[in-house]
């Protein structure tokens, strides 16, 4: 019987382990998880401290109980994976009562990222908070209804805190302006907090297009969120609690700061134990996420992907690919090689009443450096019939290759739920398959007044697209 050892026991570690399980129920699974939670959503992080969703526990898609009694998997949570020995083929971990030496055949490496903090004073004063983990959330979560329960605006957890309250408690400081920061913008709001968001550039949401970062920095400011752009935060001014966030030139008095300035893979033990790292700085593997060290594997957010449009690696750290790549390590090891595939960058964010998705190469600067002539157009359009109720308006910006025609990627907005986000999965089909703007505009999509209209946002997007490449 052969054993197949996974560290990490989130969306890529979890996602191998029950594929493999499946394929093989005579496998011996080990999942080492140095926390209490497993398979947990942290993508549900900012509705939950925003009160839409009332409990942890419904973050959790299966339960560790559920892992263990009803798949069969040696779940051992509580137990850090400290050491890996690819010669002897064995990893060691730790837990509060004991150290485990644990043989493997195959084994995946599925350690997650860790929020990178900036380089300045006062991030350990209380009052501080990140947003990586399950426990960083409670303690967010906790924040929140203390504040609240503080101003008596209700009590803490009874009933959704997401009414969009008149400004009453507060202030507090949003440092970084990526989806995390943009979502915790709106969390915050919604509990009555006066947000200051700080950026350092000179756009939020940089991986989107300019024209998203702008309309989605404007929505954000319509609901009252203080953006401060190219304000790089230099200090978290306080003695024991945070008082003021200061910048070269502000200083914005706050109760509280929540800091999401990205994230890095955690790579430490996988480095430890002589595994090659790649120029992006993730775990370096293959199609079949192997690693220099044979029947070792990488998959999630530690691990750096091959990207769809440059053919080059590539960091991009989401969900989806971390459950596609753990699932296809999972049959390569039960002895099905399978490929988790290549990424576009493809995410999607919501900011109060507006929406917005991104995919494949959209930095001029970027597409340059991969061999491209970027040619970039924006549109606007209505997202239904001009003659059905309600609506409102679809902006697409596309990027083509000017040689080639080829799409080279795509950012949408909407209001929410008018379509900005599924849109976007036509552009993610032309990315991935390298069509040209021309074979884009063709494409037969759906068409219905409630939806769109009969050209959708995404086809007139291309047909502009198409005009401008032809002419230059
Ligand atoms: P992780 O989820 O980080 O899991 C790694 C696990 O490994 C952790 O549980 C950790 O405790 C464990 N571990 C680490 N080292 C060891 C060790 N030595 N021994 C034992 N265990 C160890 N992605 C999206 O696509 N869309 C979103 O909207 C989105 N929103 C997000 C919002 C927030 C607030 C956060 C934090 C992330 C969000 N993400 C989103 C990213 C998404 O959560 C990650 O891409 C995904 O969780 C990666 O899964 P993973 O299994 O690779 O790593």
């Amino acid at each position: 019987m052969e054993t197949f050892v996974v560290v990490g026991g989130d969306a890529a570690g979890m996602s191998a382990a029950s594929k493999a399980k499946r394929d093989d129920p005579e496998m011996e699974v080990v999942v080492f998880e140095k926390g209490q939670w497993v398979s947990y959503g942290a993508c549900g992080l900012p509705y939950y401290i925003k009160g839409e969703i009332q409990s942890l526990e419904e973050l959790v898609s299966i339960t560790p109980e559920e892992f263990r009694e009803e798949r069969d998997i040696d779940l051992r949570t509580g137990h850090e994976v400290v050491d890996i020995d690819p010669d002897e083929r064995t990893v060691t971990a730790e837990s509060e009562d004991e150290t485990v030496e644990q043989p493997y055949d195959h084994l995946l490496i599925a350690t997650g990222a860790e929020p990178v903090l900036p380089p300045i004073d006062g991030l350990d004063l209380e009052g501080v908070y990140t947003l990586g983990s399950m426990s960083d959330g409670k303690e967010l979560r906790e924040y929140v209804s203390r504040a609240r329960s503080e101003e008596n605006l209700d009590q803490p957890d009874s009933g959704p805190a997401c009414q969009f309250l008149e400004q009453c408690t507060g202030p507090v400081g949003v440092v970084g302006g990526g989806y995390i920061g943009v979502e915790m913008a709106e969390a915050l709001t919604a509990n009555g907090f006066e947000v200051h968001l700080f950026q350092r550039g000179d756009r939020i949401l940089k991986g989107f297009s300019e024209a998203t970062s702008d309309s989605v920095c404007a929505h954000l400011e319509a609901q009252d969120v203080a953006v401060y752009l190219g304000e790089s935060v230099i200090e978290i001014e306080g003695d024991e609690r945070a008082t003021a966030v200061r910048t070269e030139g502000q200083r914005v008095p706050v109760e509280m700061a929540l800091v999401g300035t990205g994230v890095r893979p955690r790579t430490d033990l996988a480095e430890d134990a002589g595994i090659e790292l790649g120029e992006t700085g993730a775990i370096a593997a293959d199609a079949y996420r192997e690693t220099n060290a044979p029947d070792v594997y990488a998959a999630g957010d530690c691990a750096e992907v091959e990207h769809v449009v440059t053919g080059e690696p590539a960091y991009v750290p989401l969900a989806l690919t971390a459950n596609r790549h753990g699932r296809a390590v999972g049959q390569t090891v039960t002895g099905t090689p399978s490929v988790g595939g290549a990424v576009a960058g493809t995410a999607a964010v919501k900011a109060f009443d507006i929406e917005a998705a991104r995919t494949g190469l959209l930095n001029a600067e970027e597409a340059r450096e991969a061999g491209f002539e970027p040619v970039t157009e924006t549109i606007e359009a209505k997202s239904r019939a001009g003659y059905y109720p309600e609506g409102g308006t679809v902006e697409v910006t596309l990027t083509a290759d000017r040689e080639t025609g080829r799409v080279l990627g795509g950012s949408l907005t909407s209001e929410y739920g008018e379509g900005a986000v599924h849109r976007s999965h036509a552009l993610v089909g032309a990315v991935t398959e390298g069509v040209a703007v021309a074979e884009l505009a063709n494409y037969d999509l759906a068409y219905a007044p409630p939806f769109n209209t009969t050209w959708d946002p995404v086809l007139t997007a291309a047909k502009v697209l198409e005009g401008k490449v032809n002419d230059s």
